[in-house]
């Protein structure tokens, strides 16, 4: 006895999600699942096709692409052995896994440019905090074997009909060009210049930066940084012909298809592998971490993983960041589309014999898509009608003794009262006919 209590008492232990890690759950999910479908819709449009890559990946593919001395790989990184040994990451961001995937299944091959999207969730742990999670979800786009600014101004107009579309007001949609590996090295020098007499008055991480990266001390949010970074050199002015070039006419298609943009001559972005264009959008709603949407051009990274020289840029959405945005009523113009769906019909019913025939009649409606919901363990009358109440179903429907010897049952819509009786072959068509209606 004293054994099996012990057991008992063991079972009932109360388990909670890792720190950092949400569970998502109706009625938010329908948030995320609006979302989900309007990127598909326009990314389709833009002729971007779905690509699945693993979550999990060789460690080496995220040092190689992110950087080593980035904030991600050093301290963020969900890493450990499998039980061979081999050192496996889960994905930290989306780029790295499609870049490695389009090398390996020589998608250079194909027809350029070659365009994909993929949404899922990514790792990093971070000390979690209010827009931070240490599982993520991104949407995210990459398209290959261009640079032709076309591409980006493209991917600019795609990103903002994409907010637009979900009702969003507000953001900012900043850009930059942070040049190519012909003149990032002279703007390196200019920085490494400027902060040499500022060193010691640098954070931690910045002081390593300025030895590996001194780019990333543009990115730091640490006060002291923010305040001796003032009057730095700007990457504007280093940029070589070809990518000043690219840039001006990134920025006249801008104009050409109407996105609004600023010039944000500050934002380089925390990865080692961006060249040339970068941009972010950014919402003012959200505090410190304000952005919604960040990418640019990668021009290398193909090459790195030992393809052909293959220029390419691309996106990630934050879905949280996003969904917050979504929830929030102020700026939300289409809360009032948002509401939780619920069922079209709730079938009531009393007695045996009713049960089962309301069990047929769902089934029928279930056939032709109809949300229908049915009593259960022979709940009274009064206790369906409660439950039908409370998922705010459209119709119910109620069967007993009288209705199956009268072979008509009698419907009630909820939101205005209104009452009748059918027959019960008609049932579908009626439905079929009213739901229609309100629908359309
Ligand atoms: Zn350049
Ligand atoms: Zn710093």
């Amino acid at each position: 006895m004293r054994f099996r209590r012990a057991q008992s008492r063991r079972s009932a232990e109360r388990y909670s999600a890792l720190k950092g890690i949400q569970d998502i759950l109706p009625p938010d999910i329908y948030i995320w699942q609006r979302v989900e479908e309007t990127a598909r819709e326009i990314f389709s449009a833009y002729g971007f096709q779905e690509l699945r890559a693993p979550i999990i990946e060789a460690t080496e593919i995220f040092i190689r692409s992110i950087g080593e001395t980035t904030d991600i790989v050093e301290k963020e990184m969900y890493t450990f052995s499998d039980k061979a040994g081999r050192s496996i990451t889960l994905r930290p961001e989306g780029t790295a896994p499609v870049v490695r995937c389009y090398v390996e299944n020589h998608l250079y091959n194909l027809p350029s440019p070659q365009k994909f999207f993929y949404s899922g969730p990514m790792f990093r742990y971070e000390r979690p905090q209010a827009g931070r999670f240490r599982q993520f979800f991104q949407i995210g786009v990459e398209a290959f074997g261009t640079s032709d600014p076309k591409l980006d101004a493209e991917i600019f107009s795609m990103l903002r009909l994409f907010i637009e579309r979900l009702g969003l007001k507000g953001l900012n949609f900043e850009v930059n060009s942070i040049g190519c590996e012909k003149c990032r090295p002279d703007y390196r020098k200019a920085l490494l210049n400027f902060f040499s007499g500022r060193i010691n008055g640098l954070c931690p991480d910045c002081k390593r930066r300025y030895e590996y990266n001194p780019l990333r001390i543009l990115d730091c949010k640490v006060d002291v940084c923010i305040e001796l970074r003032k009057g730095a050199p700007r990457v504007m002015d280093f940029l070589c012909n070809e990518c000043r070039e690219h840039f001006n006419a990134l920025l006249s298609l801008l104009k050409l298809l109407n996105v609004p943009y600023v010039i944000n001559p500050d934002m380089v972005r925390g990865l080692d592998y961006y060249t040339r264009t970068t941009f972010e959008v950014t919402s003012e709603q959200l505090g410190a971490q304000n952005a919604v949407a960040a990418g640019g051009r990668y021009d290398r990274l193909v090459e790195e993983f030992g393809g052909p020289p293959t220029p390419a840029i691309g996106f990630a959405i934050g879905m949280e960041r996003l969904v917050a945005l979504l929830r929030t009523p102020t700026l939300n113009q289409v809360q009032g589309e948002l509401r939780t769906p619920a069922p079209e019909i709730f079938i009531a019913t009393i007695g045996a014999p009713a049960e089962k025939e309301g069990l047929v009649i769902a089934n029928r409606l279930r056939e032709k898509g109809i949300w229908v919901e049915v009593g259960y363990a022979g709940n009274s009358l009064k206790s369906q009608l409660r439950r039908a109440d409370r998922l705010s179903a459209g119709y119910v429907l109620i069967i007993g003794d009288d209705e199956i010897s009268s072979g008509k049952l009698k419907w009630k819509r909820l939101s205005d009262g209104s009452q009748g009786e059918i027959l019960f072959q008609e049932v579908y068509d009626f439905f079929f006919k009213n739901l229609r209606l309100i629908q359309s």
